[in-house]
């Protein structure tokens, strides 16, 4: 290998142009081979492959032959991206027979692909007449003479290649995802963490690079662990699974075995990581597995972290770096705190190849109307930054460098959404009164400070729901209590005078704090959390009451207690907000009036309603969760979260049995489950006597428009008869009755 290093910096050291280096190049690895035939293909635009320099096939074939896409055991090799080993190859069935080159007298092969970054730019051949498997070292050698010609090819020095470069992320192509964050979004592609492409390939002192391999190995290794004890503690559960499987690659001795012994052969400790990467990267894909698959990415994720160690790029993530501003951001894993880093002004797309649609990534994401796809596998291999990209949230597509007709179409999308924004935004003034006169409240769902303006944006009456766990959620540690102060101060300041219904900690289940102990649990949907924890750990509950009253000051304060299973629970937090109010009230000016509510999401209220209703100053059902746990469908499970219709009469029945209930003590009611914020089921809603519901921010304006297209006392009649003679789903009636009446749904 050394022979052949010191052979291939000869070659590069002198001047000669770009063809003749090729030649040059087959030539001796011909002879350090012993192999008859040693030939360069390069890629054209078209996927073709085209013979660019040969020692030992007939000259004249060279810029001639060319092989069509996946043609014969060299087309194969490219389009696998892996080598192609194989002792017989003429009578291989993929072989594919060229006279001009005169080639079937010759019968082993071997091909490997000549790589860039993942991108595939040709193939390098050796051929010989002895039937024979080439060893590791063969192959090994092989692949890093493929390198060097990569290096020559993206420097341009190959006269006529420029057609053959790198057609791999230049076509355009569509992922499919899975919407995790509503819009269309036209921009440019940027990188999350951005690629290092290895310019110096050959070393000229081999101890030193070995140094500086294992310095960046080690800098890699502790910034992993700090990540895992520190900061990525602060990110959400699937980020912290790729974390701990890159450490485990990180400590692998087989992975930095095979980087120090390329070093030692002669490349440099970039070239080295690369080469390996590119090896394991074939031998992987070798693997029909997707595990293997999975694995292939972990490790393609960790050798780019260690590409920027060696070019001194540590923790460089595009965040700081100067973005273009229609940036379409494309990541594999992102945590909430590293989206917030980014210029939300130049945002306008973001895919993520693992986040789902329950991920906290997704959660800031809407909150910063954004539009997101996650689950969009595949896509970091396939773009360059600067590529040209549309996110279509609608359908989860990605479609990435679009033609112009499907650039035109979308742009007509565009504007039809920004047409229909513009009519709900001139609605912003208009209160939400149904065509016989009755007023509804409107309120939105909110969760962090970025989320304030719609508020004013949408014109809603004000929170309907405050998520104060996605603050916990964000923060590397637990607020402190001036921390939550000045978080929920800010936010009643941001409400410009209209109510805020602060919910209590709703954590665990699916919302973990990672600084907070976890108790394995088999259910945690049924589990410790929300507030049984409070319960439990009344010091929590507490500090977070005193830092709501501290920031209403002489205001009024609704707080909304979740997932309360019992009304003695109710009693018991009231006491607990009691003690605090009491200490507020000998500490200096207190609030005015606090009223404690409940979230009603739990299915055993529902036959303890008057016991319930008497411990409260108003109730809002949380349907997501009412419906989970009746329904027993878990709403985080794609397969069961639609076995059941919203529109069900079972669904309808509770809802009405629950505005009974309300109406009965006099209580305020609201809904703030996500089926409020659908214009067919907010209209059922309001046929069944719901007067007030909050919903994500996009819906004030669908929503409003449904409102003010209904005449409620004919809906409250229709639906009453369906819902006491109904069965199944009422959707198709509720659907008739909206187009039979004109309303907007
Ligand atoms: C609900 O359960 O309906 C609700 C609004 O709360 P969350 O979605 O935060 O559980
Ligand atoms: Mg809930």
């Amino acid at each position: 290998m050394r022979v052949i290093m010191r052979r291939l910096r000869a070659i590069m050291a002198e001047p000669s142009d770009g063809q003749a280096r090729l030649d040059k190049i087959v030539k001796q690895i011909a002879g350090l081979m012993v192999a008859e035939v040693c030939s360069i293909y390069l890629r054209r635009q078209d996927g073709s492959l085209e013979l660019f320099a040969t020692e030992g096939l007939n000259t004249s074939a060279v810029h001639n032959t060319r092989l069509k896409r996946g043609e014969g055991l060299v087309g194969r090799c490219a389009e696998l991206g892996v080598p192609v080993n194989e002792p017989e190859a003429s009578s291989h069935p993929a072989f594919s027979y060229r006279p001009e080159t005169g080639e079937e007298i010759y019968h082993s092969l071997l091909a490997v692909p000549i790589l860039r970054g993942g991108a595939l730019l040709g193939v390098l051949v050796v051929q010989n007449r002895t039937p024979k498997v080439y060893s590791e070292e063969d192959v090994e050698v092989l692949e890093t003479t493929a390198m060097v010609i990569a290096e020559q090819v993206v420097a341009g020095a190959v006269a006529g290649a420029g057609a053959a470069i790198a057609a791999e992320r230049t076509l355009p192509t569509m992922v499919q995802g899975e919407s995790i964050s509503d819009g269309i979004a036209l921009g440019h592609i940027v990188l999350h963490e951005p690629r290092v492409v290895v310019t110096n390939l050959i070393a000229d002192d081999v101890e030193a690079e070995q140094a500086r391999l294992e310095t960046a190995v080690q800098a890699l290794q502790s910034s992993l662990d700090d990540m895992l004890g520190h900061e990525g503690l602060a990110r959400a559960g699937e980020h912290r699974e790729v974390l701990e499987t890159y450490r485990m690659f990180a400590h692998d001795r087989g992975w930095l075995k095979r980087m120090g012994d390329a070093v030692k052969e002669g490349l440099t400790a970039e070239a080295a990581v690369e080469r390996v990467q590119n090896s394991m990267r074939a031998r992987m894909m070798r693997q029909n597995d997707p595990y293997w698959r999975e694995r292939q990415r972990d490790l393609d994720d960790l050798s780019d972290r260690l590409l920027r160690v060696l070019a001194g790029k540590t923790g460089g993530t595009a965040a700081h770096s100067d973005l273009p501003g229609d940036t379409i951001l494309v990541a594999r894993t992102l945590g909430p705190a590293e989206l917030l880093d980014y210029d939300r002004a130049k945002l306008r797309g973001l895919i993520v190849e693992d986040g789902g649609s329950q991920s906290h990534v997704a959660i800031v994401a809407k909150a910063l109307g954004i539009a997101a796809i996650g689950q969009a596998a595949g896509v970091i291999e396939r773009v360059s930054t600067g590529d040209a990209a549309i996110v279509d949230a609608e359908s989860g597509q990605v479609h990435i460098r679009p033609s112009p007709e499907v650039v035109n179409a979308y742009s007509d999308k565009v504007r039809f959404r920004a047409r229909r924004q513009h009519k709900y935004a001139a609605l912003r003034d208009v209160a939400p009164v149904t065509k016989d006169g009755v007023r509804i409240a409107l309120h939105i769902n909110a969760g962090l400070l970025v989320d304030m303006p719609h508020l004013a944006e949408s014109g809603a009456d004000g929170v309907g729901l405050f998520r104060t766990e996605l603050q916990f959620m964000l923060s590397p540690t637990l607020p402190r209590l001036d921390k939550q102060t000045e978080v929920y101060r800010a936010i009643i300041a941001q409400a410009g005078g209209k109510p805020v219904v602060f919910r209590t900690l709703d954590i665990g289940g699916d919302k973990v704090l990672p600084y907070l102990r976890r108790h394995g649990e088999e259910n945690p949907a049924l589990g410790w959390r929300a507030v049984r924890m409070s319960l439990d750990r009344p010091a929590l509950f507490r500090t977070q009451v005193r830092a709501m009253l501290r920031a209403v000051g002489e205001g009024e304060l609704k707080i909304m207690v979740p997932m309360v299973s019992t009304p003695s629970e109710m009693d018991a937090a009231r006491a607990l907000i009691d003690k605090e109010m009491e200490l507020a009230r000998k500490r200096g000016p207190a609030p005015s009036c606090v009223q404690v509510g409940t979230m009603l999401e739990v299915p055993s209220l529902l036959y303890d309603l008057d016991a319930l209703m008497q411990r409260v100053d108003f109730v809002s059902v949380g349907s997501n969760d009412l419906l989970q746990f009746l329904f027993a469908a878990d709403r985080a499970n794609p397969l069961v979260a639609k076995r059941y219709d919203t529109l069900s009469v079972a669904a309808l029945r509770v809802l009405r049995q629950i505005v009974d209930a309300a109406a009965r003590h006099h209580v305020p009611l609201n809904l703030c489950g996500e089926m409020a914020g659908r214009p067919l089921e907010a209209m059922a809603l309001i046929g069944l006597g719901f007067r007030s519901l909050s919903v994500s921010p996009v819906s004030v304006g669908p929503v409003k428009t449904m409102i003010m297209s209904l005449d409620i006392a004919r809906l409250g009649e229709h639906l009453r008869a369906l819902l006491d003679s109904g069965r199944g789903t009422l959707r198709p009636e509720l659907e008739k009755f909206a187009e039979g009446d004109s309303i907007e749904i």
